[in-house]
């Protein structure tokens, strides 16, 4: 069974203290272990992604413009990856394939699918945040495309525990997904 990692909103302005839209300490928390996975998936030769929100300042045109403070603008480093995982991206950016986004789910309007399909992926493995809104939304649109979903417990977070403990029941018990503790 062929695997990826898709690394999702990792970046400073979800997750470094003064980020435009962040989720603070609970996304701070997850440093090591994203970089420490990313790094293992490397290692075994596995298809990386860093999936990465993008916007245009005061896009009047995207939904989020009325609902969110601006972050992930284009061209700003809100969008560079949050600490070690943005030294490891530096180090081994032509193993990595980068990719943006601009609606919640990683699947939406990118063309993740076709590269997942072209290198015959059936499992991926879901980290980043948040758990309940960009994990969330991934992982329904990866359920729906018949992916076997992984989700690591470590590696997710959110700056709502609620939202965070509901998703993670959401992803196991309606998604299927196997959660690694
Ligand atoms: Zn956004």
């Amino acid at each position: 069974m062929e695997k990826a990692l898709l690394v999702i909103d990792y970046t400073v302005d979800f997750v470094a203290v003064d980020g435009a839209l962040t989720c603070g300490e609970p996304g701070i928390a997850l440093d090591n272990y994203i970089t420490k996975l990313t790094t293992t998936f490397l290692e075994e030769g596995h298809f990386v992604v860093m999936s990465v929100d993008v916007h245009d300042i005061d896009d009047p045109y995207h939904p989020e413009t009325k609902q969110f403070p601006p972050h992930n603008i284009r061209g700003t480093a809100g969008r560079d990856l949050y600490g070690t995982l943005q030294h490891l991206y530096e180090e081994r950016k032509d193993e990595i394939h980068w990719m943006d986004k601009t609606r919640f789910s990683a699947f939406a309007g990118t063309d993740l699918e076709l590269h997942l399909r072209a290198r015959k992926i059936t499992e991926l493995h879901l980290v980043g945040v948040c758990t309940d809104i960009c994990i969330l939304h991934t992982a329904v649109d990866a359920y729906n495309r018949g992916f076997n979903i992984v989700i690591h417990e470590k590696g997710v977070a959110s700056f709502d525990p609620a939202g965070h403990e509901w998703a993670l029941r959401h992803f196991e018990k309606t998604l299927g997904a196997t959660i690694v503790r």
